[in-house]
């Protein structure tokens, strides 16, 4: 098999040829068609994150073919198309699996950091963590659907939001234009924000209603002048813009943050006295992931991709990480 192993910090990403694993109890094996880029692969290419033990494969936007079937799996058979995303498993026993919470599984696993993810054209994975990849959607297309896809689709269906609220969505680049299109797709008034003119035309393309320029405009003040947002989803990392809009909010309306900003919020504490919330929300679990496939292909939802070869999985990134991606990387093997 062919793999991206990160095998220092920041140090350099090639592809090598290593002997095919085949799955152990409870694994199942895939063939990979494509595999997403996500910002949270820099986790684990800079070597940083916690618990990482390197060499490890990133990535945790696969989607391909159920190859082998290890001891014990029943769910899976050889030639399902199966997609795995950012979370890699669970216990089913600690008290979070026993409520359903799988998320929050006390030894929860994560796909490309507890074990190898897809920069590879094969990879083996605990069975609960794949996904059905409905007909109709292309695995290249599937990939981003599994991270990116799935965290905005997932915490917009448990934002509270109805038909016909205002939903206002930050940020229109690797989740911020699939969160503009499932917002638009689930009935919300969808209002983007992004800095400066430039993606005004994309984000009406992709459903916005309004689009609110945030280098021109105060982006609180925007938003009540067109009588507030029930929710915010934050998709940019930027804890500054994020702040900027909590003050766009309703009485009682939600910031809902899928952004990993590293910097702390600033919220005046006297504007959460009218009822207004702060949270965040962890994607999704393999269910989630089916169930924002399902909707995309049954509204026409699609990530917009730009493809590279994995040999080039270290430029991927750094195009991600220097937002110059149109609006997701995939990498096909
Ligand atoms: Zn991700
Ligand atoms: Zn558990």
């Amino acid at each position: 098999m062919k793999c991206v192993p990160v095998t220092s910090a920041n140090g350099p990403l090639e592809v090598v040829e290593r002997e095919k694993p085949t799955p152990g109890p409870g694994q199942i094996g895939i063939n990979i068609e494509a595999c997403g880029v996500c910002h949270s692969d820099v986790f684990v290419t800079s070597g940083g994150f916690e618990g990482l033990e390197l060499p490890r494969v990133p990535g945790h936007e696969i989607a391909g073919r159920v190859d082998a079937v290890g001891e014990g799996v029943t769910a899976w058979r050889v030639g399902d198309r199966v997609g795995v995303g950012w979370h890699g498993g669970h216990c089913f026993k600690c008290d979070a699996c026993r409520t359903g919470d799988f998320l929050n599984c006390a030894e929860a696993k994560i796909t490309g950091i507890s074990h190898d993810g897809g920069w590879a054209d094969y990879v083996t994975v605990p069975w609960e963590s794949a996904a059905r990849i409905p007909e109709g959607l292309p695995a290249e297309d599937a990939g981003p659907l599994l991270c990116a896809g799935v965290t905005t689709y997932n915490s917009l269906r448990h934002s509270g939001a109805r038909s016909g609220d205002t939903v206002a969505v930050l940020g229109v680049g690797g989740l911020g234009h699939l969160g503009v299109q499932y917002a638009r797709q689930m009935g919300f008034h969808t209002v983007a924000l992004s800095r400066g003119p430039g993606k005004e035309l994309l984000a009406k393309e992709l459903g916005a209603h309004r689009y609110i320029d945030t280098a021109a405009n105060d982006a609180a003040e925007a938003l009540q002048a067109i009588g507030g947002a029930d929710v915010v989803l934050a998709t940019a990392p930027n804890a500054k813009a994020i702040s900027a809009t909590f003050g766009g909010l309703k009485a009682r309306g939600k910031l809902i943050v899928v952004g990993a900003a590293p910097d702390p919020l600033e919220i005046p504490a006297f504007d959460l006295l009218s009822g207004r919330t702060v949270a965040g929300w962890p994607s999704g679990s393999a269910i989630d992931s089916e169930a924002t496939m399902q909707f995309s292909v049954l509204t026409g939802v699609r990530p917009r991709i730009e493809k590279f070869p994995l040999a080039q999985a270290g430029e991927a990134l750094a195009k991600v990480l220097s937002n110059d991606v149109r609006f997701r990387a995939v990498l096909v093997p």
